[in-house]
């Protein structure tokens, strides 16, 4: 199959380009996208064969469920039943956005899209090209990211190319997302809202907006024995080809433990890498300690750090370094969603100075 990489604007989606990817989405087909939050690998959610292939493309356990994409509010009630209050109240707060919630899925979803399960996870995204795509293709679109099973998610549409090339019909290229991380997913199956994922919707703000929500434990726990409840957070989902090692502690005691961590394996022989913040990064790159050090931002923006973090996840595997030590970020707002997608990626490698 031969993938068409077509260029879109975000501001103004050219209507026949989305035409064509919505009528591919409705035959059967699958397109990748941008959202928001990171490029999403479209399928038409509520076509059981466009989920097989979506599965198939990615190399993703069929047991792990994909988000159903809306474009309407009222289409929720089309493919959950119940509709609980806390659904009103956080649609009416963060919907267009980077918000999942878990309902009951109605009989219509089939259950190739929920990996078996009796529940679907929906999102209604803000990125005007998902949303002119979503509606192309009849309102209900299943888009896990669209990188390869394994990858780490991806920011940029040549990432999706990368990973996916010859195996999905088109990618729509609209540049470089705004967040870089998945959406906040919240379940409202159970007695008590629970954050399964974090991400940009922080605890602090679903709390603003409902009274308590519970964290799975699993989320920045790697010594946790549960079972994480999203079933895709069971997965060691990426690991970097070289050892990823998180140091935390406060800002001048990482520095020193990196440098010198990095310095040692260097000495050793190791390829060595660092991801380093703007404060930071000069500071290795003059003492000589690594093969590649690399910024993912100011340590003052945060949005700039999740934003970052995937694409130089990707350069340092391009790079073929063998140790990667990074720095690492409050546990806390939305410093928790980036620390989970780290701590996930060095498999919670973590040292305490
Ligand atoms: P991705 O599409 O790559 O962002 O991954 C989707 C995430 O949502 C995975 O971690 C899934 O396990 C999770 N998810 C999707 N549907 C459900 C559901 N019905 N219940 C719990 N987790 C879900
Ligand atoms: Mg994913």
């Amino acid at each position: 199959m031969e993938t068409r990489l077509v260029k879109i604007e975000r501001d103004a989606p050219d209507r026949e380009t989305v035409a064509r990817a919505g009528q591919i989405l409705r035959d059967g087909g699958l397109v990748a996208f941008p959202t928001e939050t990171v490029y999403g690998l479209g399928g038409d959610a509520l076509n059981p064969d466009s989920s097989r292939k979506i599965y198939a493309a990615k190399g993703r356990p069929s047991d792990n469920p994909l988000i159903v994409h809306i474009c309407r509010w009222e289409d929720i009630f089309r493919i959950a039943d119940p509709v609980p209050e806390a659904a009103y109240q956080l649609a009416e707060a963060f919907w267009p956005g980077p918000l999942t919630m878990i309902l009951a899925k109605k009989d219509c979803v089939p259950r190739e899209t929920t990996g078996g399960l009796d529940t679907v996870a929906i999102r209604f995204p803000s990125d005007p090209i998902a949303l002119a795509l979503i509606e192309a293709a009849g309102g209900f679109v299943a888009a896990p990211s669209a990188n390869a099973s394994g990858r780490p998610s991806p920011t940029l549409a040549q990432y999706v190319l990368e990973d996916l090339d010859g195996r999905i019909d088109m990618i729509l290229d609209g540049g470089e997302v705004g967040i870089g991380l998945e959406s906040t997913i919240v379940d409202l199956t159970g007695e008590r809202p629970t954050i399964l994922r974090p991400g940009y919707v922080t605890k602090e703000m679903l709390e603003a907006v409902l009274k308590q929500v519970d964290v799975d434990r699993t989320i920045l726990d790697g010594n946790c024995r549960l079972r994480p409840k999203a079933p895709g957070m069971r997965y060691r989902h990426y690991a970097p080809k070289g050892e990823l090692t998180v140091i935390e502690g406060s800002p001048e005691r990482v520095m020193a433990a990196v440098s010198q961590k990095a310095g040692a394996a260097r000495a050793q022989g190791a390829r060595v890498g660092i991801i380093a913040t703007d404060e930071t990064a000069a500071r290795y790159r003059a003492q000589g300690i690594a093969d590649s050090v690399k910024s993912v931002g100011s340590r003052a923006d945060e949005e700039a750090v999740g934003r970052s973090l995937y694409r130089i996840l990707r350069e340092f595997d391009d790079e073929d370094v063998t140790e990667i030590y990074s720095e690492s970020f409050s546990r806390s707002g939305f410093g928790q969603a980036i620390m989970n997608r780290l701590l996930k990626a060095a498999g919670h490698r973590v040292e305490q100075v």
